[in-house]
């Protein structure tokens, strides 16, 4: 089992990797990064080279069946992130993939999946043909209004939990809808060259989510941030944040979760 430093998950299970750029949020994307070095170490996983306009050196979407049976091997419940090195709703997956992906979930309810996809134009044509199984936590990622609309198809999956990740937060996000959506989990970009975040933005979802009973979840304040406040490249010590960001909370059902 692969464990994670991501802050809200306790294991990642990728049974796909590789992808390719969608939208702004992906211009720093790390598992590109990631897959560069996994690559060049020689990582079965990660030998297949994606288009270098929109992918790069052992990014290549590659279907991985030998992973599919994986978390049936874990007997701890845990929090997995899915597909941290590639997005499952990629439209190379092929839809019959997808329902064993999802026929794993559903024999492992002792785990708890999370799903976050920039993908969400694809939920209308697969959602309907999906078994969804109660432990699975759906969520697009939103870096900025211009795709406000993915939350719109996120609405609309049968999802037990359904979350928005605002990382790498670009940009305000004015007209946000929260109905319907359980979590939110916001942060600013980490590593070289970081975009950065204003903490307004952040206090603006803050704000939301307490109007619609959505919980939030700040992860990180950015390399921005974290330049003026001489901290490592994520913010530092969350305890040192401004106190009314210090706020890490999970939606209901959290009965799932590991710990
Ligand atoms: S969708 Fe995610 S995994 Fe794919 S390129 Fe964008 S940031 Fe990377």
């Amino acid at each position: 089992m692969a464990d994670t430093s991501i802050e809200w998950a306790t294991a990642v299970w990728n049974p796909t990797t590789g992808c390719d750029r969608v939208s702004p949020g992906c211009d720093k994307c790390y598992a590109l990064t990631m897959a560069r070095r996994l690559k060049a170490m020689g990582s079965a996983k990660y030998q297949v080279d994606g288009h270098p306009a929109t992918s790069g050196s052992g990014f290549g979407l590659t279907l991985h069946p030998d992973t599919l049976t994986d978390p049936l091997g874990w007997r701890r419940p845990e929090r997995i992130f899915v597909n941290s090195m590639s997005d499952l709703f990629h439209a190379r997956v092929p839809l019959a993939f997808v329902q064993q992906v999802f026929e794993v979930m559903a024999a492992t309810p002792q785990h708890t999946y999370m799903v976050l996809t920039k993908r969400a134009g694809r939920f209308p044509r697969v959602a309907p043909r999906l078994s969804w199984p109660s432990n699975l936590w759906v969520g697009v990622s939103v870096e900025n209004a211009d795709y406000l609309g993915r939350v719109d198809e996120l609405r609309a999956v049968p999802a037990a939990v359904r979350f928005i990740s605002a990382e790498p937060l670009l940009g305000p996000l004015d007209g946000l809808d929260l109905a319907g959506i359980d979590w939110l989990i916001a942060g600013g970009e980490s590593g070289p060259g970081a975009r950065p975040m204003s903490l307004a933005w952040v206090r603006d979802l803050l704000a939301m989510c307490d109007r619609c009973d959505t919980a939030p979840f700040v992860k990180q304040l950015g390399a921005a941030w974290a330049r003026q406040h001489g901290a490592d490249s994520k913010g530092g010590d969350w305890t040192h944040w401004p106190a009314d960001l210090r706020v890490r909370t999970y939606p209901a059902p959290v009965g799932a979760v590991a710990r």
